[in-house]
């Protein structure tokens, strides 16, 4: 993710995103990581302990985006209301939307390199 694109995340969506350097992913998933971060924020915001919160790490793999959290549970072992749904929902939409660009795209295998694409992009790689 280029450099603007991560400021912009670290900056709107601090909680969740404080101990992220870079997002192992390419722009094209921008928009959903920031539907993501938006709904996780909120989130976080209400827990009873909003530090316990936060992103750890994230990336691709095997074409789909993956999203790991410091925690999803709190201290009696509850799950954080609105955490899962909002990560299993990103990761799911993240498997139709190109990672290059954002338009609509689908799961392309070339070769064991997994990745989701547009037509255009596929071309371009392939
Ligand atoms: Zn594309």
């Amino acid at each position: 993710m280029n450099e603007k694109n991560t400021a912009y995340l670290k900056e709107a969506y601090p909680n969740v995103s404080r101990h992220i350097t870079w997002f192992e992913c390419h722009d094209g998933w921008f928009k959903l990581l920031c539907r993501l971060f938006g709904a996780l924020e909120s989130a976080v915001i209400k827990a009873k302990e909003p530090k316990l919160y936060y992103v750890e790490q994230v990336k691709q793999k095997f074409g789909a985006l993956r999203v790991e959290m410091s925690a999803t549970h709190d201290n009696d072992g509850l799950p954080l209301e609105g955490l899962d749904t909002a990560l299993k929902q990103a990761e799911s939409d993240s498997m139709s939307i190109c990672e290059t660009c954002g338009k609509p795209g689908y799961i392309i295998n070339n070769h064991g390199w997994i990745y989701v694409s547009c037509d255009e992009h596929n071309n371009e790689k392939g």
